[in-house]
């Protein structure tokens, strides 16, 4: 019996690919490739080389074809290395999802085929995470799920796979910003402190617990976020929260300069790698839903992928802003498109 040939997702128009190329387009790598008569050699779409004049480039479907019509994989892209790379690491994330307890560095990097330190810049290059952090992240979501489905919270610690309750306890610290029973409690006994701001773009609201910033949003106020967290104390600005709404301000003002505060934000092992991101994206430069889903590992999790851009804990400071859709178009902003418009202006005259 013949074997029946996989299908494989049709490779873009001419000038779909040229666009990808000035875009160094990363979620478009592995697609197809673009080669370079006048050097003989082809590159990936996201090759950080100079780009040859139009008439000089011609695509193909694949480094085979490039191959056979003589040209030489480029040194500097290594357009060949692609698709291995990006199914090491989808092999790896499932590896490390059916795991019982997070798997070393050095067992990922052997399930995957490669030398640990070459492949945890792999990893991280393709997903904006270390192998070590995409197993934390999943296991506090796993805790975070089981404690909302109610039960002990011991017996959700070892559900999720971890070996002593003190651990989870620190990481979930770390990643919700709460301890997990206030965590599975509406935020009980967390004390969250907010201000409420007249900005440029409109009245933003500005909460944060002790460690950082929990809430930004626009046309929000207080209500809301009583109902996002019903049993935290909810009280006015002190001093600290007020110098952090007052630079949450100035962002907005000047959304391309560069600012380092502390975030203290609740979100599932995927909004958390959905918003780690948005952050690693350049102020003045755009993405689409799919670089994004490419760029957490997920190249399927398009539409998903959108969504936890819409479920963006800290606007602008996380910059959803900076998503556009696949065709350049605006796509959508939870606050209104016309302040995602501003923000992409202010950040292009910076
Ligand atoms: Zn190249």
């Amino acid at each position: 019996m013949r074997q029946m040939e996989a299908p494989t997702p049709a490779m873009p128009d001419a000038e779909a690919c040229w666009d990808a190329f000035l875009r160094r387009d990363r979620g478009l790598d592995g697609r197809f490739v673009g080669a370079v008569l006048t050097t003989g050699i082809y590159c990936k779409p996201s090759c950080a080389a100079r780009h040859p004049r139009r008439e000089n480039m011609v695509f193909l479907a694949d480094p085979q074809a490039a191959r056979a019509a003589g040209f030489r994989a480029c040194l500097r892209c290594r357009p060949d290395e692609v698709g291995r790379d990006r199914l090491a690491v989808e092999a790896a994330v499932a590896f490390i999802a059916a795991a019982e307890t997070p798997p070393s560095l050095e067992q990922v990097a052997a399930h995957a085929g490669y030398a640990p330190h070459h492949f945890h810049r792999l990893f991280k290059r393709e997903t904006g995470m270390t192998p070590a952090a995409y197993a934390r992240s999943l296991r506090t979501e796993r805790l975070k799920n089981a404690l909302e489905e109610g039960g002990s919270v011991t017996g959700a610690i070892y559900e999720a796979g971890y070996n002593a309750p003190s651990r989870a306890y620190a990481d979930a610290e770390r990643h919700l910003g709460m301890t997990p029973s206030a965590w599975k409690d509406g935020g009980r006994e967390v004390v969250i402190r907010y201000a409420e701001r007249a900005t440029s773009l409109g009245p933003v609201l500005v909460a944060g617990t002790e460690r950082g910033l929990c809430r930004i949003s626009f046309d929000e106020d207080v209500t809301d976020l009583r109902q996002r967290f019903p049993k935290a104390e909810i009280l006015p600005a002190d001093a600290r929260l007020e110098g952090l709404a007052a630079q949450v301000e100035q962002l907005i003002d000047d959304p391309a300069r560069p600012l380092d505060l502390p975030l203290d934000v609740c979100g599932t092992a995927f909004q958390q790698a959905v918003w780690a991101a948005l952050r690693a994206i350049p102020p003045g430069e755009t993405r689409s839903y799919g670089e994004i889903a490419a760029a957490i590992g997920k190249p399927g999790a398009v539409r998903a992928a959108g969504t936890a851009c819409g479920d963006n804990a800290l606007v602008v400071l996380i910059p959803c802003h900076r998503v556009l859709r696949s065709d350049g178009s605006l796509g959508g902003y939870a606050y209104g498109v016309e302040r995602k418009k501003a923000l992409l202006e202010r950040e292009k005259r910076a």
